[in-house]
């Protein structure tokens, strides 16, 4: 099978895992947005993603994203580009002069950062709060937790709202690696009905991956992040 063959049948493996899920959920398959995590993986894959129908994908390193971005870009294909990764505060502005979303502001310090590099790009920047989900008593995952606690998040949302060059759109979460998703997912949900209670438009909820996108669905998930279920698994390494 050539490279495009198999990410045509990953494409369509994913899809009928969302059909399923929303089927299930009594949703709509339009209600959710796939964006395609296409990190450690050439350009050339994303041009052919593009090339299948893809319009959404997620990057999780600066200056990677913008580099390919500009490859695929060249290739003649205009999408939306997720940044979906850490962010460390000196690198936000440049990483918000070309993302479209940025899914993982989680700290105020990344608001002046993402709001200028918006502004120097003469665009507005979407912008979701990553909200931690990780058990608050388990201090092996608070050494290394991404996203704000759940309780800062209203500030943070209300930081990003009133922010130059930014628009508030929602929420986004990662479940724990090796736990029921469940639980975190609808703590996540009741995060996004706090933060939609100040700021209606902020509807987005980004939660869900390869290993999770069904039960992400079944607690409202409007966008899922998916990369190996569609491109195969990634070298060790990285
Ligand atoms: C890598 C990544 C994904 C995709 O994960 P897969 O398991 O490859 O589907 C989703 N979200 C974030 C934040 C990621 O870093």
């Amino acid at each position: 099978m050539s490279r495009r063959d198999d990410l045509a049948a990953g494409l369509a493996e994913v899809e009928e895992r969302l059909v399923r899920a929303c089927e299930a959920a009594g949703r709509d398959r339009s209600d959710v947005t796939l964006v395609v995590v296409t990190k450690t993986y050439p350009a050339s894959d994303v041009v052919l993603l593009a090339e299948l129908g893809v319009r959404d994908v997620g990057e999780n390193r600066h200056p990677e994203a913008g580099r390919k971005r500009e490859e695929v870009l060249a290739a003649g294909h205009e999408l939306r580009w997720h940044f979906v990764g850490a962010l460390q505060s000196k690198k936000a502005s440049a990483v918000g002069a070309y993302a479209d979303v940025v899914h993982s502001l989680d700290r105020e310090k990344l608001v002046a950062g993402l709001s200028n590099g918006a502004h120097r790009a003469g665009r507005d920047l979407e912008v979701l709060v990553q909200v931690s989900l990780d058990d608050p008593d388990d201090e092996h995952a608070a050494a290394e937790r991404a996203g704000a606690a759940p309780g800062d998040v209203p500030a943070l949302a209300a930081a990003v709202a009133a922010a130059d060059g930014l628009v508030l759109r929602g929420v986004m979460g990662v479940a724990p690696l090796d736990a029921d998703p469940a639980p975190a997912f609808a703590a996540l949900a009741e995060v996004s009905a706090r933060v939609r209670a100040d700021h209606p438009a902020a509807t987005v909820v980004s939660a869900g991956m390869s290993g999770d996108l069904e039960q992400a669905v079944a607690s409202g998930a409007t966008h899922v992040r998916v990369g190996r279920a569609v491109l195969g698994e990634r070298a060790p390494t990285r």
